[in-house]
């Protein structure tokens, strides 16, 4: 069953609708209706919806701004624009914003509907891969390094507006290269895997893990200062080394070192924000490895 959300304030258009889809000659779809901009908004990012069809039209405001207030919320649904403006571009505009096909109303016919919902629920899957590609780390599913320099630079300006605190914590796996020279590359990617699953049961879902290099990953915690990032870190750190790592035939007792710095207490913008984390990293290596240290504490304050 594939649900669908229709957005749209005019009830008659609604009735056509679903009339409609009463025609389509394949699959079974189940139609859910809003009939104002704010239902269809919070409906749209509860994530229930496999496909939405979208009125431009809805009271004082209008589709192109649901999209795009949608969009920058993190929905991905796959949306198809219902228009009855010919002339103008309101078609290409909403292309723009992230619609992934568009109807004039006066034209659509129950095979012209199901093609375009068809159409755009396949397009909306091979997006939703590409978007992955992108974005995540192919060994470990954490995101990749691009994103996170993108999440944390949007984070940065997020906190700045707010006044809210930022952390950053560097975390990476301890001697390493001697897992690798003893057990081989594939049993290092083992364990580079599981590290990387225990650390994303560590973080709440607001935060967010990253790989960042070989063996080395990053958590952005937002509103967050350094005591609590401190926690979060020890906990990531803890859940690597309290239980042995299966890698292959052979069961592994791995640790790794965290550095902890905040916005704006250790740093003034997100490059310096890294360096003082990655110092504190240092710290937390020659202080014996296995454990998190903060930038104040790398600085020798208490
Ligand atoms: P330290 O505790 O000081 O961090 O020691 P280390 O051995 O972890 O540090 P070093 O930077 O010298 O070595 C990191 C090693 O991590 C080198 C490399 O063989 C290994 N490594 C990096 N990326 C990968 C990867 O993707 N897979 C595997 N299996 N190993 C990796
Ligand atoms: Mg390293
Ligand atoms: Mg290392």
């Amino acid at each position: 069953m594939t649900r669908v959300l229709v957005i749209d304030d005019d009830r008659l258009q609604f009735r056509l609708v679903q009339a409609h889809f009463k025609n389509f000659q394949r699959g079974s779809y189940e139609l859910d209706w809003s009939e104002t901009y704010e239902d269809g908004l919070s409906r749209l990012l509860s994530g229930d919806y496999a496909v939405c069809l979208l009125d431009y039209r809805l009271g004082e405001r209008d589709g192109l701004q649901l999209i795009r207030e949608a969009t920058a919320a993190g929905c991905h649904t796959p949306i198809v624009f219902l228009t009855s403006e010919v002339s103008d571009n309101v078609d290409i505009q909403a292309m723009e914003a992230g619609a992934l096909d568009y109807l004039v109303k006066g034209e659509i016919s129950p095979r012209f509907l199901e093609r375009s919902l068809r159409y755009a629920l396949k397009l909306g899957d091979s997006l939703e891969a590409l978007r992955r590609l992108a974005t995540r780390d192919e060994l470990t599913g954490l995101l990749n390094r691009r994103e996170y320099e993108r999440i944390l630079a949007d984070e940065e300006d997020r906190a700045r507006r707010f006044g809210h605190p930022l952390s950053l914590v560097v975390i990476d796996m301890d001697h390493f290269k001697s897992v690798n020279d003893t057990h081989g590359h594939p049993a290092g990617d083992a364990v580079l895997k599981e590290a990387a699953r225990r650390i994303a049961a560590a973080i709440r879902t607001v935060d967010r893990a990253a790989r960042i290099g070989g063996e080395e990953f990053a958590l952005i915690l937002v509103q967050t200062d350094r005591a609590a990032a401190a926690e979060v870190a020890r906990r990531a750190i803890e859940s690597i080394s309290k239980d042995p790592v299966a890698a292959g035939a052979v069961s592994l007792s791995v640790s790794a070192s965290a550095g902890v710095a905040e916005l704006p207490a250790d740093a003034a913008v997100a490059a310096e924000l890294f360096a003082a984390a990655d110092k504190a990293l240092y710290a937390a290596k020659e202080g014996g490895r296995n454990r998190a240290v903060t930038a104040g504490e790398a600085r020798g304050e208490s």
